[in-house]
């Protein structure tokens, strides 16, 4: 005789597992706003996985970037050849590539940033299947995680709309992009001050630089809204593991991540390319890896990988 109450095979029911859905890789659909190096080598690494669609964005020419979009042949790497490819598994790519080229290439060399340039649009094309990759020149003006559904919304400058399960924020520099020649005054501490005519004030004082007016009109609005926040220093935008953006509450997104420059605050080496191919090849991991990116359902976690808010 049975000893099981009703309540017994009621909780039953509720614990019987559903049967395993079949297993199918999913494609993800990842918008990469900015295609200088950060976001170039983010979108590579998506397409080398085989499991992602790119939408790659930016007005200027995708590849060099703010560093290597000049035309002065005089303008040379500070990094030696041999540590400047773009993939972190393949260290040898940008000479190899060079070498290819038929340049006599040693690897201590400093080359071009020009060269470098090329070599960024190179790899976005030797990496383009020719359906995974879309390239948009258009300028990002929002980024939206609908609360209700899962993914990203890009708004870009015309009012067209990219969809994508998750986004990639690779902006460059917060710095603002122009100096105009201006009369500056800087005071001194006892009181006097120095006038002068200056295009650039160069400000050797330590890295004091806050993100502020000026900013990418894209990030000053993403801060206004609240959906990102300011590192502890006022340097970068705070940002989890693997770039994840920390909203003003600090709760941890599943969608929207960053890279590049203005995670400086939280990781002073993020600026040169051994350090950005590194974390594009992690974030291009973590948003193809197993698992739900961006999805409804999926909560958000914690710094410490708990669910919750960061603080
Ligand atoms: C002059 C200079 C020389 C350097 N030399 C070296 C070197 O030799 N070796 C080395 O390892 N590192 C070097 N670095 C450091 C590092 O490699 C570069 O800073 C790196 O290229 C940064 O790339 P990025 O993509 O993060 O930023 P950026 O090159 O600034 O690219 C950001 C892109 O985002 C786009 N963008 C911004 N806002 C939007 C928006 N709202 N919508 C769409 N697109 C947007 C911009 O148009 C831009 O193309 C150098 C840096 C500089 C400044």
């Amino acid at each position: 005789m049975s000893t099981r109450s009703r309540g017994d095979h009621s909780r039953e029911r509720r614990r019987s597992p559903l049967p395993p859905a079949p297993a199918r890789p999913r494609e993800r659909s990842i918008a990469v706003i900015g295609a200088g190096a950060s976001g170039t080598l983010t979108a590579v690494n998506l397409l080398r996985r085989g499991r992602a669609r790119v939408t790659l964005i930016d007005p200027k020419p995708h590849g060099p970037g703010v560093a290597y979009s000049t035309r002065d042949e005089s303008h040379l790497l500070n990094v030696p050849a041999a540590a400047m490819s773009g993939l972190v598994d393949e260290p040898g790519d940008f000479l190899d590539w060079c070498r290819g080229l038929g340049m006599r290439v040693e690897p201590e060399d400093h080359l071009p940033r020009r060269l470098y340039g090329v070599y960024l649009r190179q790899l976005l094309v030797r990496f383009d299947d020719g359906w995974r990759l879309q390239q948009r020149r258009a300028q990002a003006v929002n980024v939206v995680e609908p609360l209700f559904h899962h993914g990203v919304r890009v708004t870009l400058a015309d009012s067209s709309v990219v969809t994508a399960d998750a986004a990639v924020l690779a902006l460059g520099d917060p710095r603002p992009a122009k100096a105009s020649r201006e009369r500056v005054r800087v005071e001194l501490g006892d009181g006097s001050a120095i006038d002068a005519d200056a295009d650039v004030l160069v400000n050797a004082t330590g890295p004091s630089r806050k993100i502020g007016v000026g900013c990418n009109p894209l990030t000053q609005r993403l801060l206004a809204s609240g959906r990102v926040r300011l590192d502890e220093l006022g340097l970068g935008l705070a940002t989890g593991p693997e770039g994840a953006l920390i909203d003003l509450e600090g709760t941890l997104s599943d969608r929207c991540f960053k890279l590049g420059s203005p995670r400086r605050g939280e990781s002073p080496e993020s600026t040169a390319i051994p350090e950005i191919r590194q974390q594009a090849e992690d974030l291009a991991r973590r948003l193809t890896e197993d698992g739900e990116v961006g999805r409804r359902g999926l909560r958000r976690r914690s710094a410490t990988g708990g669910r919750g808010r960061v603080r």
